[in-house]
């Protein structure tokens, strides 16, 4: 047979995935697994939302909707980014797609030729590589390691820029480091961007898990130039706990967002028609319930980073957004964990895994070596356990 395409050929699982599958597999024949893997919440949607799409259901809203969502549903985003972000969107330059995973696919299509460089800051969420090599772009990676708090600094992103250049992607908060930018730190990068006329790709789906009462500051609002050359993505999944409904979405400036929704019309078509009720819901309805989240998650990070930090060989440091932790196992390279020579966080989450149960994500898919990201959306009883798992693994 003739050779399949090269782009999808070059295309690697996704690891936070290919992890949450195993540890749901090893749970399914029965083995007592813990898993910290895929970043998505343990909390059930919230009622009212559920109850929104059973009526959305019972009233025959089940039918083809335009290609970039209802408007009712674009037209509750833009409120929300005005009331959230303190910005005006039309709500034509809302284009709603399955999850936002799906608009950032979307958005580097609208942006990318050929050859084109895009730059992403690692550790990056695994996706962000893939699907930039998916589009057509070349993906040029910028290393912020912890002693800089993962965070890019603006000399950094200076040279990395080149003629090719086209867009950066901009993750705030962050997966997996769970860092956020000031509004300082992201007016340099902001100014850079406008100084060599790139776009910026922006992801704020974190925006409303933001702890230690800090502010979150959305790129947009910070000019309107800014804002007219940003693709922003966000979606209801983590906010609302809705990761199954597939509702994402990108606010951009007018051309992009037509261009963006001719490029859905040919290929899913809208997001379920019954998601798209359920999350007009979530964006209109009460908001109680995401405080109530943002709160329990804000407990279990403040656990979990305490109890790491008093386990001997491991360490990290403290993220003020999302839901991640990336534990630094340098120390532990070179040592016998488990029966297995753990040379480096692959070996590390390998063992883990199978010797102590406990599911987490191995960092070199982040672009960053010798880290393990823990997830703490799951149970404050699962995160002790867990961590009794891993001072009991290591002090073997
Ligand atoms: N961006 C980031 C940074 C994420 O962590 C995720 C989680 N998968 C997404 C986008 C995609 O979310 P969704 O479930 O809406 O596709
Ligand atoms: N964003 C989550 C994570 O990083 C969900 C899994 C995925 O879509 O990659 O684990």
């Amino acid at each position: 047979m003739k050779p399949i395409s090269k782009v999808a050929e070059a295309v690697r699982a996704s690891t936070t995935m290919a992890v949450d599958s195993m540890a749901k597999q090893m749970k399914a024949d029965g083995l007592d697994v813990i898993g910290f893997g895929a970043g998505e919440p343990d909390f059930k949607t919230p009622d009212n939302i559920n109850m929104a799409a059973i009526t959305a259901i019972s009233e025959g809203k089940t039918k083809y909707t335009p290609a970039a969502g209802i408007i009712p549903l674009r037209k509750a985003i833009a409120d929300q980014l005005k009331t959230d972000c303190g910005v005006d969107y039309d709500y034509t330059q809302i284009v709603v797609a399955s999850g936002a995973k799906h608009s950032v696919y979307i958005a580097l299509a609208a942006v990318t030729n050929p050859g084109d460089e895009i730059i992403i800051a690692a550790p990056f969420w695994v996706s962000y590589y893939e699907m930039v090599k998916m589009t057509g772009g070349t993906p040029v990676i910028i290393e912020a390691g912890e002693a800089q708090q993962f965070k890019i600094t603006p000399q950094q992103l200076e040279a990395a820029i080149t003629d090719n250049t086209k867009a950066m992607i901009l993750n705030n908060p962050s997966n997996p480091t769970g860092m956020i930018y000031s509004r300082e730190e992201l007016q340099q990068l902001a100014d850079i961007c406008v100084k060599h006329d790139l776009y910026i790709i922006a992801d704020e789906i974190y925006y409303k898990l933001v702890y230690d009462g800090a502010e979150f500051t959305s790129v947009v609002s910070l000019s309107e130039d800014v804002k007219e050359r940003t693709l922003l993505i966000n979606g209801v999944s983590k906010s609302y706990a809705m990761t199954g409904w597939r509702v994402g979405y990108c606010a951009a400036n007018k051309q992009l967002a037509k261009v963006m929704a001719n490029f859905l019309s040919h290929s899913t078509g809208a997001p379920s028609t019954i998601s798209q009720w359920a999350a007009v819901e979530g964006i209109n309805g009460p908001q109680e319930q995401v405080e109530k989240m943002r709160i329990a998650f804000e407990e279990r990070r403040n656990y979990i980073v305490e109890r790491m930090n008093s386990i001997p060989g491991v360490s990290c440091i403290m993220p003020n957004g999302a839901f991640y932790v990336m534990m630094n196992i340098e120390k532990l390279v070179g040592r016998t964990l488990g029966g297995k020579l753990i040379e480096n966080d692959d070996d590390f989450a390998v063992a883990f895994l199978e010797k102590a149960l406990v599911a987490t994500v191995p960092c070199s898919g982040f672009g960053v070596k010798n880290f393990v990201r823990w997830s703490y959306a799951t149970s404050m009883e699962n995160i002790k356990s867990g961590l009794d798992r891993l001072e009991k693994f290591l002090a073997e």
